[in-house]
């Protein structure tokens, strides 16, 4: 219990940290070049000088030079620690101890705005680091004789002749949490270094020659991110940042309430990045094989064809790859704002992921709905027209098509093909609810040129959401 209240407390002393103004600030922003490499802090961290003396939140020292701390509210005690030694700081107090031995410090411990600082001169050196400060440029140096910790050091980027820094990273577009997994949404395979850390609670899962692509304004670089965790079990709080420029590395945090019986295995599946943290044997909590356990549904958007699969042509030399992607798109922009739900693409732009690849990022995130967007044709048959949608043998598959069909017959009012069995690869191999919609008739004029328009485009997707909503509603 106790260390369950000062994990808590700690998560609670981060999550309060507020840049310091006034005159205790230091400007510029004070660097920190830890073996040549400037730490990238996160945004809500502030490096802040105090008589003359940088201090650090004690966040920094865990996370960036990553010794282990212990934060004791009550007595307001700071413990840190690194190979077997141990310094020993108190809050307001200049008198600390190193192995028990006391020592008096210049500066003492404080608690800015509910984030405790400490001497990073003291601190680093005390751990064996070299510190040199300049004050012109406000850096300070930071040199070890070997990597400290139990955090791996960054691997180097190769040297990529001919290439500007720019662009030879590989690039995130998306992270999100569900069904106990991470899912980082990366342009080209990475392979992770993830690391185990206690007090608190944490994997850190480290991206290599990784930095973020579009993500957005509030995750640019050196900015912190963090993803919505209420209603997870044992997660207490996910984060990312460019944790370093040059190589970029991208960082991503997983705060737990448990890590012992934690595994992290990785997989990369369809431009996705899947940690696994395959919750065993949690004291309390069910470990279920669906997502119910993370209080979110998972739902699988799959727009047909793509990249060099440009699927069926349709009667004005449309291709069909073009009809379902802005389709798609829209279908995730509008589950996107739903609470309840988080949503996965199998692309999310003019790539071509196999049938396979596509079947197993579903399966392996456990998803709850799978439904993939096509449009039909039928060359010979101009006058074809009509709304079909495949399910295969499962009558949860059924289910699902039939109330997402239902939707959209009423949304388009497009000939009523009706709910069709069919053996498709997407909806056999998936082993979760599946269902392919046939929207409309790409070699029939007037459905193709209906299909390209953004009304009725946005008709379907609203149509597919709430077929899929009321679907996850009975289920
Ligand atoms: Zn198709």
């Amino acid at each position: 219990m106790k260390k369950i209240v000062s994990v808590l407390l700690f998560s609670l002393l981060f999550l309060l940290a507020l840049p310091v103004t006034g005159h205790a600030a230091s400007a510029p922003q004070t660097k920190i070049i830890l073996d040549g490499q400037e730490l990238m802090l996160p945004s809500d961290v502030e490096v802040v000088n105090i008589n003359k003396n940088v201090m650090i939140p004690i966040r920094v020292v865990a996370e960036n030079l990553k010794f282990k701390v212990q934060w004791n509210q009550k007595t307001q005690n700071v413990s840190i620690e690194q190979n077997a030694k141990v310094l020993s700081l108190n809050v307001g107090k200049t008198e600390a101890s190193v192995q028990n031995e006391k020592v008096q410090l210049n500066t003492a411990p404080r608690l800015i705005k509910n984030t405790v600082v400490v001497p990073l001169r003291f601190v680093s050196e005390e751990m064996g680091l070299s510190v040199s400060w300049n004050n012109k440029d406000k850096v300070v140096g930071l040199t070890s004789a070997a990597v400290p910790s139990d955090e791996p050091s960054p691997v180097p980027a190769p040297a990529v002749p001919g290439q500007g820094s720019s662009t030879e990273w590989s690039k995130v577009s998306d992270i999100s949490f569900a069904n106990q997994q991470l899912v980082v949404s990366v342009d080209t395979e990475v392979t992770p270094q993830i690391t185990r850390l206690n007090n608190p609670d944490r994997i850190v899962v480290d991206l290599p020659n990784t930095a973020f692509g579009e993500m957005g304004p509030a995750l640019q670089q050196g900015k912190m991110g963090k993803l919505d965790v209420s209603g997870i079990p044992n997660v207490t709080e996910i984060r990312y940042s460019l944790f370093k420029n040059d190589p970029a590395q991208v960082r991503v945090v997983i705060e737990l309430n448990n890590l012992s019986d934690v595994q992290a295995n990785t997989q990369y599946v369809s431009g996705k990045l899947i940690v696994d943290l395959a919750l065993t044997g949690i004291i309390g909590i069910p470990v279920s094989p669906s997502g119910s356990d993370s209080g979110k549904s998972v739902v699988v958007i799959d727009a047909g064809h793509g990249g060099k699969d440009p699927g069926t042509i349709g009667i004005s030399n449309t291709q069909e790859k073009n009809f379902t992607l802005p389709l798609a798109l829209k279908v995730q922009a509008l589950l996107l704002q739903e609470p309840d739900i988080e949503v996965v693409m199998t692309r999310e732009t003019d790539v071509y992921p196999t049938r396979p690849e596509r079947v197993q990022l579903a399966n392996t995130l456990n998803a709850d709905v799978f439904v993939s967007i096509h449009g039909n044709s039928v060359k010979a048959s101009p006058q074809s027209s009509g709304t079909e949608t495949y399910y295969y043998k499962r009558s949860s598959s059924k289910q699902l098509a039939d109330i997402v069909h239902k939707h959209l017959i009423e949304a388009l009012g497009f000939k009523d093909r009706k709910v069709k069995n069919g053996n498709l690869e997407v909806l056999r191999n998936t082993t979760m609810p599946a269902v392919l919609l046939e929207i409309g008739f790409l070699s029939n004029p007037d459905e193709e040129q209906a299909m390209f328009s953004e009304s009725v485009q946005n008709k379907a997707a609203q149509a597919i959401v709430d077929g899929i909503k009321e679907f996850l509603n009975q289920s």
